[in-house]
């Protein structure tokens, strides 16, 4: 792996006298500001946020040339495709 497609995502806290100074990236050795605690939390969130939705709602954003019907869930923004039957699937 190299340092410029890792995203970060199993950086640890730094901590200082009990506060999180910075992260530190395992996987490629990068330390992350203080702040990458937030995007983190953010990223985490809206995985979980995703997981948990049934995407019930797709917006069908098919265009001409499509070989299957493609649609975006307009409560989490998950990319969707539609299925043989008719439904819609996470791609
Ligand atoms: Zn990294
Ligand atoms: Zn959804």
């Amino acid at each position: 792996m190299t340092s410029s497609q890792c995203i970060h995502d199993d950086a640890c806290p730094v901590e200082s006298s009990g506060v999180i100074v910075a992260w530190l990236c395992p996987d490629c050795d990068t330390q992350l500001g203080a702040d990458f605690g937030k995007e983190l939390q953010r990223r985490r969130d809206d995985a979980a946020f995703r997981a948990a939705c049934t995407h019930t709602d797709v917006y069908d954003v098919t265009t001409h040339g499509d070989t299957r019907g493609r649609g975006v869930c307009t409560r989490c923004g998950q990319d969707m495709r539609e299925t043989p039957a008719g439904g819609w699937e996470p791609t």
